[in-house]
């Protein structure tokens, strides 16, 4: 069965389609990640099945390493948008969920490095829940 998912920036200079299902859906909340999104954890897809097909925009897509680490990322040169990126040669295919358009198709697998969360990343969900803007 062929299970296909588009994706795209925010600016939407970088396009891209996914044929494949996804195997782990992980929510890391190491200080890298945490860092790198500007937010509580990274929202990270992997599948060492699926394929991505870049429909624009390749040549925008910069990307960082930190030195002498395996973080890595791949972001949109004009609006900084995550993206998806192969890792550990090919084998491995992960995809920032918040970059896809349709449904991701699995539940996130589990919070991961939660060791490390931030110090307001406590009891979240006991806040409200308000369906818009706030007043
Ligand atoms: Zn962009
Ligand atoms: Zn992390």
């Amino acid at each position: 069965m062929s299970q296909k998912t588009a994706g795209a920036c925010l600016c939407g200079t970088v396009r891209f389609e996914i044929d494949g299902a996804f195997e782990s859906f992980f929510l890391c909340h190491c200080r890298r990640c945490r860092k790198d999104t500007g937010s509580a954890h990274a929202a990270n897809l992997f599948s060492t099945v699926a394929r991505i097909t870049w429909l624009s925009g390749r040549e925008s897509i910069k990307s960082y390493r930190v030195p002498a680490s395996r973080h890595e990322k791949s972001f949109c040169e004009r609006c900084g948008s995550a993206l998806p990126r192969v890792q550990a040669g090919g084998a491995s295919l992960v995809v920032p969920a918040g970059s896809l358009d349709g449904p991701v198709g699995i539940r996130p697998s589990a919070h991961i490095c939660f060791a490390e969360r931030a110090e307001w990343d406590e009891r979240l969900e006991d806040i409200s829940r308000i369906d818009g803007l706030p007043d």
